[in-house]
C-alpha cells in the first residue's frame, strides 16, 4: 500500500480573514430577507469558517428586479463600451493587487493547495477579465447586402438579465468566466455561488463595487441549489441562465427553464479519455497524465478519467505513474509543499470512496490508494485502478476525485471507438509524437477540447465546452460572447 510523504516544516501561509459574509443586491451588502444564515466549512480541518447569508426566492427577487432596473435604466445602458471594458480591466488590476489575499481565501475555503491557488486560479481569472475587457468595444454586427433599395445591418445588443450559477471546484474562476463575457456585452447578472465555497464570489464582488461598476449591475445571491438556484431559473425577469455543475443538475435546470423558455448554456461532467501511445515520450505522458487527474484532487470536469495506454508500454507506465501517485504530498493545504488538499466536502468525499468499493468489487486491481489520509478533514489518498473494464462504474461514471483507472489497447481504431463511447464528451487528449496519429485522434474524438501532448491547458481566447451530455454553448473566446448577445436585424427603405 502506498505510503502519502507528510508534508514538513516547508513555508505555510496564513489563512486570511473572511470579510464578506452578506449578499449583494443592488449595491449594498444585505442579510437575507428570512435572516437565515448557512456555514461554510474548512474543509481540510472540517471547522465553520464563517456564516454566510442563505438566500432563497425573496433575495432572488430583490436582485433580479436589481438587474433588471440596472439593465433597463442608470449609467449602465448608456456607458460606451469601451467604459464598459476600462471597469474590467480596472477590476482585474483590483484582483492583481488583492491576489494573496483571493488565493488564500480560495485555499481556506475550498481545500485547494495554496500554490495551485496562486499559480493557476488567480492568474487564470485576472486573465479572463482581461480578456473580455478587450472584447467590450469590439463586438459588433455587419451591413447585410439584401435584395432592394434598402440599408440593412445587424446589430449584437445584450441579451438582458444573466442568471449565473456555478459550482465549487473553481470558485473564483468560474465567476470569472461567467462575468466577464456577461458584463463586456453590457448585460447585468444574478449571481449563484455554489454553496460550499461562497467566500472568494462575495470578496470579488466588494472588488467590483470597488471598481465602478453600477448598482444592481452585478448581484451575488449566496444560498442552496434547490431554493436560491432555482428561483434564478425559474424567475420570468432572467432573460439567460449559465450554469456549470453536475449532467443530472443540467437536467433539472431544463425543466424549470421551460415555462420561461430562457436561453441555456451548460457546460457539464466529463468522463474523457486520455490516450497514450507507445511512440510517445513517456516521462511527458507520465507527468502529463498525472496532472490530468490528480490536479484540483481529481475535481475537474476535465480530468483524464479514463487512462488508455497502448498495451506494449502499459506495464512500465502503470510503474512510473504509481510512483509519481505515491510521490504526491497531502497536507495542509496551506503548507506550500503541499500538492493534495482535501476533497471540498463530506458528501464528494463519501461518493469517491463508494467508487472506490465499486472498483473493488467489480475485480478491478487497487494498485494504491484508495483509503481515507489522516483523521481530519476530508483527504483521499491517490488512488489507481489497472485491470479496469470499460462496462465497469469506474470506466463510466465521472467520479471527482483522486481515482485513476488505466486501461490497456491494442490498436487505433479500438482506442477511437472505446474513448468515444461513453455519453460525456467534454475533453480527450492524446500522447503520441506520430503527427498523422495525433490528428487523425484530434478529429476522431467526439470532444469539445483535444489536448495533444498536453493536459488541462486553458486559455481565455481558447473556446471550452462540451459535445453531448457535457454541454450545451461554449465559453471563453470570442464563442463566450454569443451567449450574452442578441442578434438584431435592421432593415431601413432608402426609397
Ligand atoms: P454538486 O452536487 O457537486 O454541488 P451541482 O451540479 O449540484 O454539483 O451544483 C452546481 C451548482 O448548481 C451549485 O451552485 C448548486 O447550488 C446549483 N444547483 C444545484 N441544484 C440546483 C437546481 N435544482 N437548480 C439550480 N441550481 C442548482
Amino acid at each position: 500500500m502506498a505510503t502519502i510523504v507528510e508534508t514538513t516544516d516547508a513555508a505555510v501561509v496564513t489563512p486570511p480573514p473572511v470579510k464578506q459574509v452578506k449578499m449583494l443586491i443592488d449595491g449594498e451588502w444585505c442579510d437575507a430577507a428570512s435572516g437565515k444564515t448557512f456555514a461554510t466549512l474548512n474543509p481540510a480541518t472540517e471547522e465553520v469558517i464563517a456564516e454566510v447569508a442563505e438566500g432563497d426566492a425573496e433575495d432572488v427577487e430583490r436582485a433580479v428586479a436589481a438587474a433588471r432596473r440596472a439593465f433597463e435604466s442608470g449609467p449602465w445602458p448608456d456607458l460606451d463600451a469601451r467604459d464598459r471594458g476600462q471597469l474590467l480591466y480596472r477590476l482585474a488590476d483590483l484582483i492583481e493587487e488583492n491576489l494573496e489575499e483571493l488565493a488564500a481565501l480560495e485555499t481556506l475555503d475550498n481545500g485547494k493547495p495554496i500554490r495551485d491557488s496562486r499559480a493557476a486560479d488567480l492568474p487564470l481569472v485576472i486573465d479572463c477579465f482581461r480578456y473580455y475587457a478587450g472584447w467590450a468595444d469590439k463586438i459588433h454586427g455587419d451591413t447585410v447586402p439584401i435584395r432592394g433599395d434598402y440599408f440593412c445591418y445587424t446589430r449584437r445588443e445584450p441579451l438582458g438579465v444573466a442568471g449565473q450559477i456555478i459550482p465549487w471546484n473553481f470558485p473564483l474562476l468560474m465567476a470569472a468566466w461567467k462575468f466577464a463575457p456577461a458584463l463586456a456585452a453590457g448585460c447585468t447578472v444574478v449571481m449563484k455561488p455554489a454553496e460550499q465555497t461562497p467566500l472568494t464570489c462575495l470578496r470579488l464582488g466588494e472588488l467590483m463595487i470597488e471598481a465602478g461598476f453600477p448598482p444592481g449591475v452585478v448581484n451575488i445571491v449566496p444560498g442552496y441549489g434547490p431554493t436560491a438556484g432555482a428561483a434564478v431559473v425559474k424567475h420570468p425577469g432572467i432573460d439567460k441562465v449559465a450554469f456549470t455543475g453536475h449532467t443530472e443538475t443540467a437536467k433539472a435546470i431544463m425543466r424549470d427553464a421551460a415555462a420561461t423558455l430562457k436561453r441555456l448554456t451548460f457546460e457539464l461532467g466529463g468522463k474523457s479519455p486520455n490516450v497514450v501511445f507507445a511512440d510517445a515520450d513517456l516521462d511527458a505522458a507520465v507527468a502529463g497524465s498525472e496532472f490530468g487527474l490528480f490536479f484540483n484532487q481529481g475535481q475537474c470536469c476535465t480530468a483524464g478519467s479514463r487512462l488508455f495506454v497502448e498495451r506494449s508500454v502499459h506495464d512500465q507506465f502503470v510503474e512510473k505513474m504509481l510512483d509519481r501517485a505515491q510521490g504526491r504530498r497531502l497536507g495542509n493545504p496551506f503548507d506550500l509543499e503541499t500538492t493534495q488538499g482535501p476533497q471540498v466536502d463530506k458528501a464528494q468525499f463519501d461518493k469517491i470512496l463508494d467508487y472506490v468499493q465499486k472498483g473493488d468489487d467489480a475485480g478491478a486491481k487497487r494498485l494504491t490508494g484508495g483509503e481515507r489520509h489522516g483523521d481530519k478533514g476530508f483527504f483521499v489518498e491517490p488512488t489507481i485502478f489497472t485491470d479496469v473494464t470499460d462496462d465497469m462504474p469506474i470506466a463510466r461514471e465521472e467520479i471527482f476525485g483522486p481515482v485513476m483507472c488505466i486501461l490497456p489497447f491494442d490498436d487505433v481504431d479500438e482506442v477511437v471507438r472505446r474513448g468515444n463511447d461513453t455519453f460525456y464528451g467534454l475533453a480527450a487528449a492524446v500522447w503520441t509524437k506520430d503527427v498523422q496519429k495525433a490528428h487523425h485522434l484530434a478529429h476522431s474524438l467526439r470532444a469539445g477540447t483535444v489536448w495533444v501532448n498536453c493536459y488541462d491547458v486553458f486559455d481565455a481566447a481558447a473556446p471550452f465546452g462540451g459535445f453531448k451530455m457535457s454541454g450545451i454553448g461554449r465559453e471563453l473566446g470570442e464563442a463566450a460572447l454569443a451567449n450574452y448577445t442578441e442578434l438584431k436585424t435592421v432593415t431601413m427603405s432608402l426609397g
